[in-house]
């Protein structure tokens, strides 16, 4: 009754069988899940099982729970956050990634994911137009990422002191950034043991880009500079040159953030968006957001690799390669010591579509997320609060008499009850704005222009007066 190797085939081509019909069924689902809280924790036994269970038992209970409770990311219609694209191909390499199940933490664990990561990180590096001599690393997300980028800053600064004797009695250290960089940079400078208090948030001008005039001013400490392309409340972008040019006067390590806009970058028109960033010492973008590769793959590019690694390697004797002290060996340049095998989804990806193909869908999301602010924009009762950029823009609506916050998050509300679509909400120079982001690997520009129908059918029945019959 116990599963075994021998029924693998079974259950996977079951498995396979369940997934063809949901993603052939996915556009009919709710985009955002629709359940009360504790409603799935209802369905499920408050102890385990002391005895085995039949696969059948468990399967039909997946199909039963599971698929109820989820927003489906993989919907055409998901407009909210930021995407997390999985190509169809990226499941396919996941899929063969989890029956290997293999530890990639070092090179002699598994030599082709080591040297494929390498290769494909490289190839990434191309496709992205960064310069030659960047190396880099994949992780599992950027707040990782911004985590490894942080310590070395921090490392830098003191020498390589800190990761030896500790941080009691060393210099006060500050990290600058702009206001619109995500929040796991704050986290990465908690946790950094920098403090919050050390975070310097450093003035922006009216497009929310830092200004590098007010960097210089307001750095009198090291370790470092945070840049970003791509915020995540409102898409707004450092412009990186002059930054960068500030950060070298001082001497302090430039990381930059680009982790869901980094994608576009494949695009050379879209380039201008980090010109300067051949500069910065690290650059982190995920594929996992727009450019189809199945989470968790997160890229981190470094200018030089020493200075991390000489803050994050350890490599006791239980871990040495015998005969081979020069080869690579990934888990060295992160946190975490296990690694999985994220490499052979971004082979798949970049050798089933290709760089033309993936090009086209995001200047298509582009072009129709254009195409939808503009319609939006045109709306009784609709502005929007910050245009494009790239594929992301923010808006307002206001029913008449009603506070404009109030409105727009009781339309967000409605938006995501009705379940065709889903997007999600930001706080934006202290409005309530809904955020809009096209991104999702098989959107259409039909389901775009659906949005701007959804919306305009639900604020009419949202607003008071409308309802009155006017
Ligand atoms: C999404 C995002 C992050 C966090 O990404 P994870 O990979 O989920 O950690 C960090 N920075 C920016 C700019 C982002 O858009």
């Amino acid at each position: 009754m116990i599963m075994k190797r021998e029924d693998y085939y079974q259950w996977a081509e079951r498995a396979a069988r369940w997934g063809a019909e949901y993603l052939s069924t996915l556009e009919n689902r709710p985009v955002r899940a629709q359940n009360a809280p504790g409603e799935i924790a209802a369905l499920l036994p408050a102890a385990p099982p002391e005895h085995p269970e039949a696969m059948e038992t468990i399967f039909a209970d997946f199909e039963r729970i599971v698929p109820g409770g989820m927003t489906h990311w993989q919907h055409p219609r998901f407009f909210a956050y930021f995407p997390a694209s999985a190509a169809p191909v990226s499941m396919i390499a996941e899929n063969l990634t989890a029956v290997m199940a293999a530890q990639c933490m070092l090179w002699q664990t598994s030599p082709a994911a080591t040297e494929m990561e390498t290769r494909m990180v490289d190839w990434m590096r191309q496709a992205l137009g960064l310069p030659e001599g960047f190396q880099g690393v994949i992780q599992d997300t950027a707040t990782s990422a911004n985590l490894c980028a942080v310590l070395t800053m921090r490392e830098r600064a003191l020498g390589w002191r800190g990761i030896d004797s500790g941080m009691v009695g060393e210099k006060r250290l500050r990290i600058y950034a702009s206001p619109e960089t995500h929040s796991s940079i704050d986290k990465a400078i908690r946790i950094a043991g920098i403090g919050q208090q050390n975070l310097v948030m450093v003035a922006t001008d009216g497009e929310g880009a830092l200004d590098p005039e007010a960097l210089r001013e307001a750095i009198d400490v090291p370790a470092g500079v945070v840049l970003c392309v791509g915020g995540t409340s409102v898409g707004a972008s450092d412009r990186l040159r002059p930054a960068i040019e500030v950060a070298r006067e001082f001497g302090l390590y430039v990381h930059v953030d680009a982790a869901w806009a980094g994608s576009a970058m494949i695009c050379p028109e879209q380039r201008g968006l980090w010109d300067g960033v051949e500069g910065a010492d690290s650059v982190v973008f995920n594929p996992h957001k727009w450019l189809g590769a199945q989470f968790d793959c997160s890229i981190q590019f470094l200018a030089d690799p020493e200075p991390q690694v000489r803050t994050l390697g350890i490599r006791p004797d239980y871990l040495e390669t015998l005969g081979q002290t020069e080869i690579t060996n990934y888990s060295e340049w992160t946190i975490p010591l296990g690694r999985r095998f994220r490499a052979l989804k971004l082979w798949f990806l970049l050798r089933a579509h290709g760089l033309e193909d993936l090009r086209q869908r995001i200047r298509n999301h582009i072009t129709w997320a254009g195409e939808a602010a503009a319609a939006i924009a045109s709306l009784d009762g609709f502005r929007l609060i910050t245009d494009c950029r790239l594929s992301f823009f923010t808006f307002q609506y206001q029913a008449d008499g009603e506070d404009a916050n109030a409105a727009t998050e009781r339309l967000l509300r409605a938006v995501n009850d009705d379940g065709r679509i889903y997007l999600t909400h930001t706080i934006h120079e202290e409005q309530f704005v809904i955020r809009f982001q096209v991104g999702q690997f098989e959107c259409r520009r039909e389901d775009v222009l659906l949005a701007v129908d959804v919306l305009r059918e639900l604020a009419s029945g949202i607003n008071p007066r409308a309802r009155n019959g006017r």
